[in-house]
């Protein structure tokens, strides 16, 4: 694929242009007092908007916050990412009032260069994610209106790439387009995962359901040397092999799939031996370790059990690429948190041994901080789960494609 990256546009020189970016920073706000709980997605964006700033670029940014359902609504401001970004950038960012309104329109004109202007929450305007063409593009106009007729648009938002929206895939028809570095970094690790995959290559899923991740489950069967199976997804499998699976999640929907999964690919996909168990799906809630087979009645599998750990750990040893998405259990309550802490901690030893390793998906990426997990003991963290689980489905990317 030949796509431009940001060192192009900067080696054309934006000094004095306006630069419109498509940035992630949905971040995760906090339910009581709307604070930002994890930060991670502000930071990965910091390097392109600083690079373009710092060349004296007048820098307009745009990114969605949640998903409000019916226009402005301030729960879904971006005003205090306005704020952290700020602090990341070391300059002031601007938040506009508006996505592309009046006040969006007086603050572009403003720009001095190097300036950064942040817009209020493009899915403030429905027009975004309409599935009209003629929308999408009289929105995505309006935003090209802001950085001026020598503008340029970089596409640095790696978890929205897999929607065809106005400020992701639209701009990109209307403006010379460039990859930011988010972009260009996600690309390259997701490229080295399908094409020069070094073998062994393992796959670590979990998460809570198997029909969120059928797609993949397929795609990454077929390529992968061992696959191994946790989570609140593991019991669809068990139970696909006549187990009974006591009051653990099950989408009963999709035993017969996970059956003709396991007879394809039985060499390859791994499921738990033993789990831990509670009564009911709470922190506090007493538990205890049972083989796979032995669920007992009434009781919730809601983690790995630690026979499970030590072979998937023997799986991953000698792993030259590893992909993992999904915890291997619900990591969020520490009595259940061991089985993805060791999967993690056997990733992060093959990656110390020179193995290739991606961590895809929100909340396994939330768990390796959670869990105070060194993140440089990855070789790469993504920043879009959607979106780098569709790639390795092999689904082509809207906004990546428009790039090319
Ligand atoms: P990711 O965001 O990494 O792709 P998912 O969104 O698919 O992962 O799943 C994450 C959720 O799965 C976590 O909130 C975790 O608590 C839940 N989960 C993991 N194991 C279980 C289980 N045994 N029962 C219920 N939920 C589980
Ligand atoms: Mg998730």
């Amino acid at each position: 694929m030949a796509v431009r990256s940001l060192d192009d546009l900067l080696a054309e020189g934006v000094s004095g242009r306006g630069v419109l970016v498509r940035s992630d920073l949905n971040v995760p706000l906090d339910d009581d007092d709307g604070t930002i709980t994890d930060p991670g997605r502000i930071i990965a964006s910091v390097p392109t908007l600083k690079a373009l700033s710092d060349a004296g670029a007048k820098v307009v940014v745009t990114a969605h916050l949640g998903r409000p359902k019916d226009g402005p609504d301030p729960k879904y401001s971006l005003a205090p990412v306005a704020k952290a970004l700020g602090d990341q950038l070391g300059r002031h960012v601007q938040l506009a009032g508006d996505v592309v309104g009046t006040d969006a329109l007086a603050r572009s004109e403003g720009l001095t260069d190097g300036d950064v202007l942040l817009l209020e929450n493009i899915r403030f305007d429905k027009r975004e994610t309409s599935k009209d063409d003629a929308e999408r593009v009289a929105l995505a106009k309006q935003l090209v209106e802001l950085v001026g007729d020598d503008g340029a648009f970089v596409s640095d938002g790696f978890g929205v790439v897999h929607r065809k929206q106005a400020s992701v895939y639209d701009v990109a028809t209307l403006l010379p387009h460039y990859a930011g570095t988010l972009v260009g970094a996600e690309i390259k690790v997701l490229e080295q995962l399908t094409s020069s995959t070094d073998r062994p290559y393992a796959v670590v899923l979990g998460g809570s359901k198997v029909s969120d991740k059928l797609a993949v489950i397929e795609s990454l069967a077929e390529k992968a040397d061992s696959l191994v199976i946790g989570g609140g997804m593991c019991f669809t499998f068990l139970a696909s092999q006549g187990v009974s699976v006591g009051s653990s999640l099950l989408e009963e929907g999709m035993i017969d799939t996970c059956r003709k999964l396991l007879e394809t690919y039985g060499d390859v996909i791994h499921v738990p031996v033993d789990i831990v168990v509670a009564d009911e799906f709470k922190a506090d809630s007493p538990s205890e370790v049972v083989a796979a087979d032995r669920i007992p009645e009434g009781k919730m599998g809601l983690d790995i059990g630690p026979e499970s750990v030590k072979r998937f750990t023997a799986l991953l040893s000698n792993a030259r690429t590893v992909f993992w998405n999904g915890p291997m259990g619900v990591f969020e309550f520490p009595a259940f948190a061991a089985g993805t802490k060791g999967v993690a901690e056997a990733i992060i030893a093959a990656t110390g041994k020179g193995a290739f390793s991606v961590v895809g998906g929100g909340d396994s990426a939330a768990a390796v901080r959670q869990l105070g997990l060194a993140e440089d003991g990855f070789s790469h963290i993504s920043t879009g789960g959607g979106a780098s689980l569709e790639y390795l489905e092999g689904k082509t990317l809207p906004g990546i494609e428009v790039l090319d």
